[in-house]
């Protein structure tokens, strides 16, 4: 069957349609949005635009064909290299992003573990429950058992004593921080360094969010412990171009000790017909564009753009902090060492504050209770939400007086007590569809307000919310036809 149209578009319409498609999404030209967007102005979007279509075709795969993608990606892990101390010897890749960066660094733990332990059968990794999501993944992907350690029950930092108490012979990695996403904290990293150097662990900082940012903040004068190179137990780091270094998406970068550790990085197949492949990340054909635009926004920023930004996302963040703890009912989650910020509340579902900030035209992120970290809001806060914190407070206290005066819903108070009775037995494709279809959570679809569903999948046990969501995605995302 023929797939598309006989005739295509005209292009007056086609770039009419792909505006018209962004009609529901986040507004965040306008500085409203605290997730996802990292908008660093109308100038700095013109630079990363043109770099991106001056190399939108080329291909990082051969980099013997296109040599100037490999000059600009070893410029752009050299200027995170010093950005983060690493020393002379060490290395690394531009990657797609902070997921992929996480990934590396456990694929390259397990293959050197692999090579060097060869007696370790089960490899584990030690996760902080504040590491991020994207070391799970590396851990399915790999198949690294996981185990995961509780952090410290009011700041949230990663707890030294109990990674030390969850070492095994089997462990070969340690995971931390620098900051953590949900509550923007930096673990101790030199105690967790001292401990991975003394037991001979691989031990990998996940400054995917907060790295570039943290020593912008020491040079405002905030105290940021080391967390970097600088600790000797540190073999590899993750880093985001694309977030608070304000590159457009896809641009992230994976850092280890040494050009010996990042060699079990890279996969190399000579065993099929084509061409022999040799990808030090996990894309093959790569595009051109994203580590051009990289460069050129690092470079068109500078030392100085930058410090001019941190300190706009300094002074926003501390504000937006200061007006959290002055509206009665919220209360912050975690010790903030940077610019993502945790709250909660505990008379009312948190929730619906979401809800009631959207109907304001603002975007805030809902993050389930997990472990000691019950149910909040978070904010990431950009150099682009600087102007707004004043209406920013304003409807937060509003939408603080809405919620509240929500009545609690029967549904949920419902639901809540069922799957509180639920037992492993219990979760069944047929258990859960009924649960999604009271929840509003059917069809692929998702109900207008979020609060009701998002209590629903805060009350689940992680294993049945990770089910339900999954079924949901896979509704989502059925081809138009
Ligand atoms: C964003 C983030 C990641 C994952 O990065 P993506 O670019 O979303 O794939 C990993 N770790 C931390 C701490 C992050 O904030």
């Amino acid at each position: 069957m023929q797939a598309l149209e006989d005739k295509g578009l005209l292009k007056d319409e086609l770039f009419r349609r792909l505006t018209e498609f962004s009609a529901y999404d986040a507004p965040w030209r306008n500085g409203r949005t605290f997730a996802y967007m990292y908008d660093a102005g109308s100038e700095v979007e013109e630079v990363a635009k043109r770099a991106y279509t001056q190399y939108l075709s080329e291909n990082g795969l051969d980099p013997t064909a296109f040599p100037s993608l490999l000059r600009m990606e070893n410029e752009v892990v050299g200027i995170a290299a010093r950005h983060l101390n690493a020393p002379e010897g060490a290395a690394g890749n531009f990657t797609s992003g902070g997921t992929e960066s996480c990934m590396l660094a456990v694929k390259t733990a397990r293959d050197y573990a692999r090579a060097v332990k060869p007696h370790i059968k089960e490899p584990e990794i030690i996760l902080p429950v504040t590491a991020h999501a994207a070391f799970h993944k590396g851990a399915h992907y790999f198949g690294l058992k996981k185990v995961l350690v509780q952090v410290d029950p009011v700041s949230f930092r990663a707890d030294p004593k109990a990674i030390e108490a969850a070492i095994t012979p089997n462990t070969i990695q340690i995971v931390a921080s620098a900051v953590s996403y949900a509550h923007g904290v930096l673990d101790p990293i030199a105690e967790i360094g001292g401990l991975a150097q003394s037991r001979g662990l691989l031990f990998h900082v996940d400054g995917c969010i907060g790295a570039w940012l943290l020593p912008f903040f020491r040079r405002l004068g905030a105290r940021i412990p080391d967390f970097d190179f600088t600790v000797p137990g540190v073999t590899s780091m993750s880093m985001d171009f694309h977030k608070y270094a304000y590159c457009p998406k896809g641009a992230s970068v994976v850092l280890h000790r040494s050009k010996e550790l990042r060699r079990y990085q890279i996969f190399t197949c000579a065993e099929y017909t084509g061409y022999t492949l040799i990808n030090p990340t996990m894309l093959s054909t790569k595009p051109g564009g994203a580590v051009a635009a990289a460069w050129a926004v690092l470079n068109f920023l500078g030392d100085e753009g930058y410090m001019r930004f941190a300190r706009r996302i300094r002074d926003a963040s501390v504000a937006i902090l200061d007006g959290i703890r002055a509206i009665p009912g919220l209360r912050l989650l975690g010790e903030t060492d940077t610019n993502l910020i945790a709250f909660t509340a505990d008379e009312f579902s948190v929730f619906h504050v979401i809800d009631e900030m959207k109907k304001r035209g603002w975007l805030l992120q809902a993050q389930l209770g997990y472990m000691g970290s019950k149910d909040n809001v978070h904010l990431s806060v950009g150099q682009s939400n600087f102007e707004q914190v004043p209406e920013f407070l304003i409807d937060l206290r509003a939408s603080v007086d809405a919620a509240r005066a929500i009545p609690r819903s029967n549904v949920v108070e419902e639901l809540k007590a069922e799957v509180k009775k639920l037992t492993p037995a219990d979760m069944t494709p047929q258990t859960l569809a009924r649960l999604m279809d009271l929840a509003g959570l059917s069809g692929g679809r998702l109900p207008a307000r979020m609060a009701d569903l998002n209590q629903i999948l805060d009350a689940l046990p992680p294993r049945l919310c990770e089910m339900a969501l999954t079924d949901f995605f896979n509704d989502m995302y059925m081809p138009r036809r």
